[in-house]
């Protein structure tokens, strides 16, 4: 099997896995309980948390909050500005639905959401959101990279923009399409919170984090675990073998491996009559979006499963609204919407992998056309 929707989702890599295992079986421990062994977990959890900040460069007073998905981080980032005094909050069309569908939920409790418009290659528009930001705003939420694109969003300058208008304004960005992908140096950047998710870096599903340099209100109540912020006995395996996939990350030498993946894809791909590259040189090279004109995006993922070829459809997915909204933005033509489909890699894809899958992919396509006399 060929797979290459490493966007969606990665597999656990067997060292990481062993870390997984050793504390689920032999340092099975409760961190909250009174004994030695416990406590020595409850340290080592402690020391891990502090890896994994260094690794991100978080602010010296900041927490990391383990959580189950980063669905979970960023509903709590959501959650947790209801009845606060600013009562406007304001998102890219390209968010999450996990950020996105909320937001419908949180407008129904009187707060007033605006959508920040996207560039035609796929970054947020920068004069957009200059227009919609005001010292009303209290909490603007703009992802790092694209899930449906891979597009690189200028966080850095979005934050300076934001905290000139309202210097109280808290700034969240959903980092899980950049975590372990490209550097991301939160101090540098100067979010106030920032999302990922285990599962799309190597780690088992079920662990994710939450970055926070802000005080919190808990999601969920009960025995204080986490400084009282997420109670629930931690997930100690998920949290270690997290640990261990993001210490163990290469990021240049992955970068490198990826971008000759993505190259060979963009290069054998473009051009080609009724082909159109969405992704472009500066977004991340783990991801790439194409579509397909006069095809449908979900029968060319069916047709490639069947050749042992796992991809994603991009947009056209009814299921995924925010990811029609993201194409859309870019201008992209609704016959390129409902023919796009989304390529990701990981570091263990090869070129071999890559090169089945673009002869595949034209084969498949010309057989659709001629199908549906188009040729
Ligand atoms: N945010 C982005 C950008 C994603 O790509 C995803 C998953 O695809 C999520 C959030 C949700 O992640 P999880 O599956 O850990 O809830």
């Amino acid at each position: 099997m060929i797979f290459l929707d490493n966007a969606s989702t990665t597999q656990v890599y067997d060292d990481t896995l062993e870390v997984y295992c050793k504390y689920s079986k032999e340092l099975f421990f409760n961190p909250s309980a009174p004994y030695k062994c416990a406590n020595d977990i409850k340290s080592t959890i402690d020391k891990a948390t502090k890896d994994i900040l260094k690794f991100l460069n978080g602010e010296a007073n900041s927490k990391l909050i383990y959580t189950s998905c980063a669905t979970e981080s960023n509903n709590t980032v959501l959650l947790n500005q209801l009845n606060k005094r600013y009562k406007k909050i304001l998102i890219s069309i390209g968010e999450h639905s996990s950020i996105y569908n909320l937001m419908q939920e949180v407008k129904n409790k009187g707060y007033e959401i605006q959508t920040i418009n996207l560039t035609k290659d796929g970054t947020v528009d920068i004069e957009d959101f200059k227009n919609k930001m005001d010292n009303e705003v209290g909490l603007v939420s703009i992802m790092h990279v694209s899930n449906e694109t891979g597009a690189i969003n200028p966080i850095k300058e979005l934050v300076k923009i934001a905290k000139s208008i309202n210097p109280n304004c808290i700034f969240h960005c959903d980092g899980v399409q950049a975590m372990c992908k490209i550097k991301v140096d939160l101090k540098d950047l100067g979010v106030d919170m920032y999302t990922f998710s285990g599962h799309k870096i190597h780690a088992p599903k079920g662990i994710a984090g939450l970055y926070t340099k802000i005080d919190i209100h808990p999601y969920l109540i009960g025995g204080g675990q986490q400084s009282s912020l997420r109670a629930g006995t931690e997930n100690v395996s998920g949290i270690m073998a997290l640990h261990y996939a993001i210490v163990n990350t290469d990021i240049d030498s992955n970068f490198k491996k990826v971008s000759e993946l993505f190259d060979y894809v963009c290069t054998t791909l473009s051009g080609r009559e009724g082909i159109k590259i969405n992704t472009n040189n500066n977004s991340s090279h783990y991801i790439v979006s194409i579509s397909l004109s006069g095809v449908n995006g979900a029968t060319v993922v069916n047709m490639l499963d069947e050749c042992g070829i796992c991809i994603g459809t991009g947009s056209a997915c009814s299921t995924k609204k925010a990811g029609n909204t993201t194409l859309n933005a870019m201008g992209i033509s609704s016959s390129n919407i409902l023919g796009s489909i989304r390529v990701s890699f990981c570091e263990k894809n090869t070129i071999e992998e890559v090169k089945e899958f673009c002869d595949k992919l034209l084969e498949v396509y010309d057989k659709l056309k001629k199908m549906l006399g188009k040729k």
